[in-house]
């Protein structure tokens, strides 16, 4: 998608509406405003970071917090695959001017595994989405997969207030292997729409909630009834 960064939360945004990716891309002030709960996703990170350093011990990080951009995470991940380590955290790859980013990558001989943490609680299809996406660009960066996990945790609050973490490890290749051939369709659909001159004309209805609330609610509410 030429001069347009594409990532995987830009696809899991396209897959619930046209009209929100355009919206996103185009439009990012028309966002609601979002009251970010900062207490939860901190707490959220902190568990993230507790799961992988249990997992994998000896993980070298190559996110976007630790280079600055996604050509340097790109850069900086492909400068350790060639070196000897044997777990990566926020792996990232380029193709075009997509890029994916993967929790965790682990060096098992000549192929790498690679993990995505989720919380059980986040919908299904975005975990079956985001490794479709994941593995159709490794595919395009030479590098042979392994297997591909989910890690799926979940937290409870006992009677102290500590959190209990649990944790189930799912292998999902079977299906991000099968959906490659939808994903290319809905590519090159989405490379079509962030070209095009005008807004998708979709109104709001019950896709606006599913999987998740859209941030641009109130605009598309407030348009239509202007209409
Ligand atoms: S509010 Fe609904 S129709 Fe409007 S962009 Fe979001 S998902 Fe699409």
């Amino acid at each position: 998608m030429e001069n347009l960064i594409f990532t995987n939360s830009a696809l899991i945004r396209a897959n619930q509406c046209n009209k929100s990716y355009y919206l996103n891309l185009h439009y990012p002030e028309l966002r609601d405003e979002v009251h970010e709960n900062h207490r939860s996703l901190l707490e959220r990170r902190k568990i993230i970071a507790k799961l992988t350093n249990h997992l994998f011990p000896k993980g070298k990080y190559a996110g976007i917090d630790v280079t600055g951009s996604c050509e340097m995470s790109y850069a900086h991940t492909k400068d350790i695959i060639t070196s000897d380590a044997e777990t990566i955290f926020n792996a990232c790859f380029k193709y075009n001017d997509m890029f994916c980013f993967i929790d965790v990558l682990h060096r098992d001989r000549d192929k790498w595994n690679a993990f995505e943490i989720w919380d059980k609680k986040d919908p299904n299809s975005h975990i079956i989405l985001t490794g479709t996406y994941q593995h159709f660009i490794l595919q395009k960066n030479g590098i042979t997969l392994g297997n591909y996990y989910s890690i799926v945790y979940n937290t409870t609050r006992n009677n102290d207030d500590v959190i209990d973490l649990t944790y189930d490890i799912v292998p999902i290749k079977n299906q991000v292997t099968e959906y490659q051939q939808n994903l290319c369709q809905k590519l090159s659909e989405i490379k079509k729409l962030a070209k095009q001159n005008s807004i998708p004309e979709i109104n709001p209805g019950k896709h606006c909630s599913v999987p998740n609330k859209c941030d641009f609610y109130n605009y598309c509410k407030f348009s239509e009834n202007n209409n």
